[in-house]
Order: C-alpha cells, then structure tokens, then sequence
C-alpha cells in the first residue's frame, strides 16, 4: 500500500476537526477569532475555550503557520520584506509597505512559486512548488500585525492587502478565498481594500461571479496586452481566443455584479519596445473599452536579473498613459517602494537579491 503523503502541512481547521470531531461549528469561528485576539500570544491566552481544549490546542495546533527565516528594510523604512518559512521547510515571501494613507498596505503571496511563466517575472521563473495553505495565506496579515505592534514608532494600522506576491491567487481559489474570509470576519479590514490580482484565470473567473460566498474584493487583471499573439509571448498560459473571453467576462462581471463595477481594474507591465508604443496603447483603448472596465494600472517593468528586457523610460510610459487615457479610462502608474530589498512586483522569488514593492498614484 502506498503511504498517503500530505501535499501541505496539516491547517488549523484539519487539526482541530481530527481533535474534536463533534464539537459545534461556532468552535471553528472561535479558532479564526482567536488568531486576531487583541493581546492574545498563544491558545493560552484563549478564554473562551473550555481548559480541556486549550490544552489540546496547546499541545497539537500551531498557533502560527509559518515564521521568520529574514527580515529585510528599505532604506527609506517605508517597504520591509520577510521571508517566512514553512512547517515543511519552504519559504515564500511577504511585503509590508506604507501607503497614501500613513498606513500599511500588506502584499500576500497565495502560492510558493508559480505555474504561470510569465515571461517577465521572477517568481514565474521558479515554477510552482506549491500552493499555501488557507493558514499560511491568513498568517502572513498576522505576521505583519506582531511586527508593527513591536515597533509603537510606526503606524500600527494595515488597511490593505493585496494578493500581488508570489503566485497565482485564482489558481488557489479555495484557500485564498478562505483566507479573505477570515481576515474580514475577524479584522477591521474592509473588502474593498483588499484586491485579488490574477493572470486571468478564466474558470474561476467564471465560478466567483456566481459564487455567493466570494466576497466583494476588488480584483485586477493582468492583461499586460489587448493583442491575442502577444499576450500569448509574454504571458505562455494565455488560452486561445483569451481576449475575446476576457471582454466577454468582463462584461458580464458589470452586468452580474453592477455595485462592483469600479472593483475592476486591468493591470499592464510595461516592457520597453515589447508592449509600450502609441500604436499598442491606441490597440489597448480600444479593446478596454469594449470591456467596460474603467480603470488601467501601468506598472514600469521592475528588472530582474537574467531577463532581456528593458524598463520603459518615462517619457514613453507618459505618451503611453496620455493616449490610453484619452480614450475615456483612467490610467494610473503604480511606483515603486523598496527597491533596495528585491520586494517589488514581480521580483518575488526567494533567491534574496535585491529590490521594490508597488503603489498607486
Ligand atoms: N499572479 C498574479 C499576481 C502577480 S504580481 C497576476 O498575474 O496578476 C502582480 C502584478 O505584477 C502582475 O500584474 C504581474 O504581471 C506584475 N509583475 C510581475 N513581475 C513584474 C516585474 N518584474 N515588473 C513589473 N511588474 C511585474
């Protein structure tokens, strides 16, 4: 007989369903809150479990799913960056950076790696090892809110998050998913601050706009090309007739979910020479507007080492957005933060080099 071995360390939620099998479903949300209890250090601290419990909890539950193996500070202390490590020894990477409002926007990863390839980014240059458990991906806010609380000098709040580290959310839909419902039940954070960013995955894509149990995140696509050949180059998981069924979906996104029309956002990484002429941003206005989406968020390519391609300079990147604009969408450009400690987009990778983290304007 072949041994079951476990693709990921044991969740909170399977231990203690194996601990105490009957035990009421408000047990659970217990668990969920008691991770975002003020004060609280460890199942010790849990009065609301019976003593026979908490002992149990104690002695078999990981209060957390994963610790600090680095920690790392921009020089300007506004982008911090950990690597945490696993149950199972991995470790992926986390970015803690102030936003607009003096405070703290926190960018999760979903997955350790990624399967997508983007020809672009670091971390699709490791491929997939695997996806994060629902705990691993609630624990990375919780990790961030220990930090600020041990350094009273900065501003203690965190009013965002963004699935914008390492992997492809919508490829982890049930952990990430999971994970934001915690996070909204048992935190002050508010749906709308917090924003999902995907490739584009089309089936889940599809699943969330009936899923009543989605919650109602802001989500943005990467679409980093409105020409079917190449977004295929750039992006390799990119599905034949993708844009045609993205345009599609998009629609039916406002349509289905009208009160959530401003929550979509493209996203657009832009590759000097590969994606930033005005004949390009006059084919990307086009195509937008037959989505319905209002808003685009260019992202000045951040390098990452052994890749040809080359950063926008800016003059390009202002005649980029000037005509995108004037096709009636607002055009943003996310900046940089950090980018002495390798925490920007798309420079995830774990291989501890060095750089920054993004931001709108
Ligand atoms: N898998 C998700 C999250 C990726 S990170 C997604 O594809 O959306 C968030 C954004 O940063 C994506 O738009 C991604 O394409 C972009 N990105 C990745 N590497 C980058 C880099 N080196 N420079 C600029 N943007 C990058």
């Amino acid at each position: 007989m072949r041994s079951s071995s476990r693709a990921h360390p044991r969740t909170r939620r399977e231990h203690f369903i194996a601990l105490f099998p009957s035990a009421p479903a408000f047990r659970l949300k217990q668990v969920a809150q008691a991770l975002f209890q003020e004060g609280a250090e460890g199942w010790q601290d849990i009065t609301t479990f019976p003593a026979s419990m908490r002992e149990a909890l104690m002695r078999d539950v990981p209060w957390m799913s994963v610790s600090e193996a680095a920690l790392r500070e921009s020089k300007r202390g506004d982008t911090f960056k950990a690597v945490l490590k696993t149950a199972d020894g991995l470790v992926f990477e986390t970015v803690l950076m102030a936003n607009a409002r003096d405070q703290w926007t926190v960018c999760v990863s979903s997955q350790i790696g990624c399967a997508m390839r983007c020809t672009f980014c670091a971390t699709g240059a490791m491929g997939l090892r695997r996806s994060l458990t629902e705990d691993e991906i609630v624990d990375q806010l919780r990790f961030w809110r220990v930090f600020l609380r041990s350094r009273p000098h900065l501003p203690e709040r965190i009013s965002n998050v963004v699935f914008m580290g390492m992997g492809e959310p919508l490829a982890n839909y049930e952990n990430v998913k999971s994970a934001i419902r915690t996070w909204l039940a048992c935190t002050d954070l508010g749906p709308t601050h917090v924003t999902v960013s995907t490739v584009g995955v089309l089936p889940q894509m599809e699943a969330l706009l009936t899923d009543r149990d989605w919650p109602a995140v802001r989500i943005a696509i990467s679409l980093h090309s409105a020409d079917q050949k190449r977004r295929e180059e750039i992006v390799p998981s990119t599905v034949p007739d993708f844009l045609v069924k993205l345009a599609d979906w998009s629609r039916r996104y406002v349509q289905i979910l009208g009160n959530r029309r401003h929550h979509l956002t493209f996203e657009y990484t832009l590759l000097q020479g590969v994606n930033d002429t005005e004949e390009v941003a006059r084919g990307l206005g086009t195509f937008i507007r037959k989505t319905g989406v209002k808003k685009l968020n260019v992202i000045p390519w951040n390098p990452v080492s052994g890749k040809a391609f080359a950063q926008s300079t800016q003059e390009r990147i202002d005649r980029f957005k000037a005509v995108v604009s004037s096709f009636g969408i607002d055009v943003t450009q996310r900046h940089s933060m950090g980018e002495d400690i390798a925490a920007a987009c798309g420079q995830l990778a774990t291989a501890h080099s060095g750089d920054p983290s993004p931001r709108e304007e």
